[in-house]
């Protein structure tokens, strides 16, 4: 699903990734861990075409990433990759409903559907009675679920999460973990994660360790 060849990156001087392979099959979930430094946050990034590689070539869904540009670079995105951050990142001038559905109406989308397909989202993640809430009438964790079914709204290929748990406290952070192995099971969702949190590294399938810009076991 996703193929990573002899990815680089160099800021000027600095070689921040060194030549890193990676491919990740449907319905996995992949951990990426390794000291502060070691350039996890970058190759997500990349990964995830926010950012253009130094070198090496990435495949999506068969699709090189590097030779999409402008819109359709941006429209590819938000189409085929999902995004989970540390902090949620909602738009606190919209309530739940709407903030999952913004980017199924950026995908052109009829406007029906997106509201149903979030609506039936927000269900499954436990979140029916908080549809019409605003971010800041929810707890911490709901904000997070909020941003999972924000992320699935348009059934991406894969989700990118850097450090999804690293806002939360040990009882929502496993509910994440939880709902991540419910979303494998139950749509066969793909994620690739950066994660400081081993126990969220132990339930996934695969860890990779990243140590001064190369996967090293
Ligand atoms: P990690 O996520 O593993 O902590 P990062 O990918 O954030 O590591 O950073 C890897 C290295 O790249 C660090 O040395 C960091 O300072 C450097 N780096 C990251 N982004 C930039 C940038 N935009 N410009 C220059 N150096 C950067
Ligand atoms: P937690 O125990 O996870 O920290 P909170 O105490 O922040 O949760 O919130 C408990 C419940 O109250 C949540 O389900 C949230 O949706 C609701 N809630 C919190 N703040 C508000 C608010 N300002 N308006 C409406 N509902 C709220």
């Amino acid at each position: 699903m996703l193929t990573a060849r002899n990815v680089t990156k160099n800021y000027s001087n600095l070689q921040v990734l060194r030549g890193v392979d990676i491919s990740v099959s449907k319905g996995e979930i992949v951990t990426i861990v390794g000291s502060s430094g070691a350039g996890k946050s970058t190759l997500l990034h990349i990964l995830g075409t926010l950012d253009s590689p130094s070198g090496g070539d990435i495949s999506i869904n068969g699709v090189q990433t590097s030779t999409l540009q402008g819109r359709r670079l941006a429209d590819f995105r938000n189409r085929h990759i999902g995004f989970i951050f540390q902090f949620h990142h909602l738009l606190p001038e919209f309530n739940a409903l709407e903030n999952v559905s913004i980017p199924g109406y950026i995908a052109g989308a009829k406007k029906s559907a997106v509201k149903e397909r979030a609506e039936y989202l927000l269900e499954t993640l436990g979140l029916k009675d908080r549809m019409d809430h605003r971010p800041k009438e929810l707890s911490g964790g709901e904000q997070q679920r909020v941003a999972v079914a924000r992320a699935l709204i348009n059934s991406p290929a894969v989700i990118m999460a850097d450090e999804p748990t690293g806002n939360l406290d040990s009882r929502n952070a496993r509910e994440l973990h939880q709902l991540f192995l419910q979303l494998r099971d139950q749509f066969n969702q793909t994620f690739i994660i950066v994660t400081h949190n081993e126990e969220l590294a132990t339930l996934s399938d695969r860890q990779l360790v990243m140590k001064d810009g190369k996967i090293v076991s």
